[in-house]
């Protein structure tokens, strides 16, 4: 339930929708990318103590407690008010980032006491944005695709629809003669946006000018769908999709169409003959990690990723690559289904909530170059 302080609509706000308001302030989360109406349990403005509370909800069931948020917030006039966040039996997993165009963000000052979040905001007429990370909407995604499907040797198409009907796009290069794929997969979970801060760069390089990425493409094809849940990007659901249910959790099931999908193009290209090679799953949790299959799981190549990611470590001496491997043939996620039906190596890619943002894109441009230089080197060793 929403708690109108007043129900006066302003002349400045007359256009729009919003979640709450006051006679001069005014809450709005009904932005693409922003916080679902049906995740902000509370909103409410006192404006004579310059205070804005609003209160997250868990997402829908099976329940997960959704720290998650983005809105927009305006007033008539400058003034200083103070933000403040609960999550409902949750903790504030993401720290406030503020911006004035949607594009460009910073991160704010906040404090904790107990389990409120404080932020002290200047606001004025012009919109200020408020979320837990950065926004990358659908339209990046496809911006970005476009832009890439004007190299000749790269297409820009849909795959299919997500459960509310949204298109999901896949990016892929398109040498007929080239058997061997390269998958990388993003945003199955929607607010894991550093995984998305780094599939940008390190998609980049692996379709670049270089020497390597275009000796790599004489060997490997590369298929990208870059955001896996667009319902849940647009409606800002945590970890599920518009049938509440986690994706990264349906890779045995095969019951949501957003994975199967993907799973009908990768079926299709080996029925054609092809061979799946390796997979790549960006996401982002508390910490840096990078998820693999045990090399002793029987996979194909079985020490690839541990090159890999070795090579990596070594050029990196002041931050650790944290591999970790794991087989829960039960859970459904994706890395477990790559080795399963295509008896292959796959990684669960993880960025820190927090981890720099420059920071990220340099290790994944260096990891594109590095996974690009150990598939080559296997694939020699091969022949
Ligand atoms: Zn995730």
């Amino acid at each position: 339930m929403y708690k109108f302080v007043t129900s006066t609509v302003l002349s400045l706000f007359a256009a729009s929708s919003f979640a709450c308001q006051s006679d001069n302030i005014q809450l709005l989360n009904n932005f693409s990318n922003a916080t679902s109406a049906s995740l902000m349990q509370n909103c409410e403005i006192d404006e004579s103590n310059n205070q804005i509370n609003v209160k997250l909800l868990p997402e829908n069931k099976p329940i997960n407690n959704s720290p998650w948020y983005a809105f927009q917030l305006v007033s008539k006039e400058p003034r200083a008010v103070t933000l403040t966040l609960t999550v409902n039996d949750g903790d504030h997993r993401y720290l406030p980032k503020i911006s004035r165009d949607g594009k460009n963000w910073q991160q704010v000052d906040y404090k904790i006491v107990e389990d409120k979040m404080h932020v002290e905001l200047a606001i004025d007429t012009k919109t200020t944005w408020i979320a837990g990370q950065e926004l990358i909407t659908n339209k990046d995604y496809i911006d970005w695709g476009k832009k890439l499907s004007e190299f000749e040797f790269i297409d820009h198409n849909v795959i299919g629809s997500s459960v509310n009907g949204k298109p999901i796009y896949q990016v892929i290069t398109n040498q007929p003669n080239v058997k061997q794929w390269l998958v990388v997969l993003g945003r199955q979970h929607p607010p894991e946006v550093t995984g998305a801060i780094a599939l940008f760069p390190f998609v980049d390089t692996l379709l670049g000018n270089s020497e390597l990425a275009r000796y790599f493409r004489q060997n490997y094809n590369i298929v990208v769908v870059p955001n896996m849940n667009p319902d849940g990007v647009e409606l800002g659901y945590w970890r599920h999709n518009a049938n509440g249910v986690d994706l990264n959790r349906d890779w045995n099931k095969f019951k949501q169409p957003e994975v199967i999908a993907v799973d009908k193009l990768l079926t299709d290209l080996v029925a054609k003959g092809h061979k799946i090679s390796m997979a790549v799953d960006f996401h982002s949790t508390h910490k840096d990690i990078f998820y693999t299959m045990p090399n002793d799981y029987g996979v194909q190549q079985r020490y690839l990723v541990n090159n890999w990611l070795n090579k990596l470590d070594k050029q990196y001496p002041e931050f650790n690559v944290i591999q970790k491997p794991g087989n829960n043939p039960q859970m459904g996620v994706f890395k477990q289904y790559v080795a399963d039906k295509f008896d292959v190596h796959a990684i669960t890619y993880e960025m820190g909530d927090n981890t720099d943002r420059k920071f990220i894109h340099k290790l994944a441009k260096d990891a594109a170059n590095t996974l690009m230089q150990t598939m080559l080197k296997d694939n020699d060793q091969l022949r």
